[in-house]
């Protein structure tokens, strides 16, 4: 049920294979207990480490496999969509927070957390998000004062954080200039350090096998290695890296939507009523026509922005355009699917009641899709006053 794709190679369909079978030997078996503990076990992101599934991209000086082509990422997005555990957050692990410290980083951070990160000892999140703030990150309070020491002082709290509970750095966005509210920089910080205070693990709508908490900054001291970049330069460092987040995103969504419609296809050919199968009711035959062509239209916009990537040009309102587009379509299709199952999408034991909890998200993280129509329309606007002043 599919278009003809031509995106991968033989190379890409052997690591699906291996990908696969990790999920189905090391997660699949065990998800009753991670949804009933509210996340995956520690050693399994040691073992996806061992395997070569985090951070593969990464060069193999700092422990990666060197695999820069995006389509590997996706191909697992894919997979954990196909085996429907969207705890398994690989493009979170992986395409989140790490690229900052690799685009962005010294040499001495690189080899210092890249090799932690590849091997699973270390887990790093992204921190941006704060109670009071969100989509607008010029009012972040989060603040990182800098002493005459070189040391830096983070005081501050991020809330929804991913990995809050199981992460062991924290990619945190912090104000580093009083008097300048545009002045933000990027501090990587280490949760088992002094000052680090971890919330409660909270309780969400979906993603059920995957944490999600409050971290707190404490007067904590934070050393030069800690520091990503230029300290003022946060907010442009953002641009860049939230470009790759929303491919990841989108790259994560679409294949949500695929798998929601293959169940219901399973669903309406078994079901009957008023003497017939689901499926043949033509309300059926077009609400599920409707949905694979925007499924199928949005795979050849997310492929595209995948070479995109790849040749270093996904700029950020593309990007920000294919997270507008595929999540949105993502909550369409998740809600006719539910609707052609009747109660029984209603009810925990149909995965279409999982894959409607879960997608809801995917319109608001990593910018909601208000942000995402600002995003592109400022680069419309400009790109025309750009023309006109030319
Ligand atoms: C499961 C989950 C995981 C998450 N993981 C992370 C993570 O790892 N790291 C992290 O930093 N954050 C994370 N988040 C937080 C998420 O990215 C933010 O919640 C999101 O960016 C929206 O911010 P907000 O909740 O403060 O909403 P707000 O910014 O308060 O927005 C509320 C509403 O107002 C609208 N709005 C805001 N500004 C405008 C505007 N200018 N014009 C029009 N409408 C506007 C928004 O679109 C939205 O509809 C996560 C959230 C969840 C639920």
């Amino acid at each position: 049920m599919a278009m003809i794709r031509n995106h991968y190679e033989a190379e890409h369909e052997a690591f699906r294979r291996s990908f696969r079978t990790f999920l189905e030997r090391e997660v699949l078996p065990n998800r009753a207990r991670y949804r009933e503990q509210g996340m995956i076990d520690r050693a399994v992101y040691t073992r996806a480490g061992a395997l070569g599934f985090l951070c593969s991209w990464v060069d193999e000086e700092f422990g990666g496999l060197g695999l820069a082509d995006y389509r590997y990422d996706q191909i697992m997005q894919e997979e954990a969509a196909h085996s429907l555990e969207s705890g398994m957050w690989m493009g979170a692990l992986n395409r989140n927070a790490p690229p900052y410290i690799a685009k962005f980083g010294s040499e001495e951070q690189k080899r210092h957390f890249l090799p932690r990160l590849t091997s699973g000892e270390m887990i790093c999140g992204i921190a941006m998000t704060e109670p009071d703030a969100g989509s607008d990150i010029a009012g972040f309070k989060t603040r990182a004062d800098r002493q005459a020491d070189g040391t830096w002082v983070l005081n501050g709290s991020k809330t929804y954080i991913s990995y809050g509970i199981i992460g062991d750095i924290f990619v945190v966005a912090a104000k580093t200039d009083p008097a300048n509210p545009r002045s933000l920089g990027l501090f990587l910080v280490e949760a088992a350090a002094p000052g680090f205070r971890r919330g409660r693990k909270l309780e969400k709508l979906g993603f059920a096998t995957q944490d999600t908490a409050e971290i707190f900054f404490d007067d904590m001291v934070l050393q030069p290695i800690h520091v990503i970049g230029d300290p003022a330069k946060g907010f442009d460092y953002m641009r860049n890296g939230l470009a790759e987040e929303r491919l990841t995103t989108a790259g994560q969504s679409l294949p949500w939507s695929r798998r929601a419609i293959e169940l219901t296809l399973d669903f309406v050919t078994e079901r009957k009523a008023f003497g017939q199968r689901l499926v043949d009711f033509q309300n059926t035959k077009f609400k599920l026509a409707e949905m694979l062509t925007e499924v199928e239209a949005s795979q050849a916009f997310l492929d595209h922005c995948v070479r995109l990537f790849n040749a270093g040009q996904l700029d950020p309102a593309t990007a920000a355009a294919l997270k507008l587009k595929t999540s949105e379509v993502q909550g369409r299709v998740v809600d006719e699917c539910l609707q052609l199952h009747g109660s029984a999408g209603y009810m925990q034991e149909y995965p279409i009641c999982q894959l409607y909890a879960d997608a809801r998200i995917f319109r608001i993280f990593a910018g909601t899709s208000e942000v995402m129509k600002i995003v592109i329309a400022r680069d419309l606007i400009d790109s025309r006053a750009g023309t006109t002043a030319s």
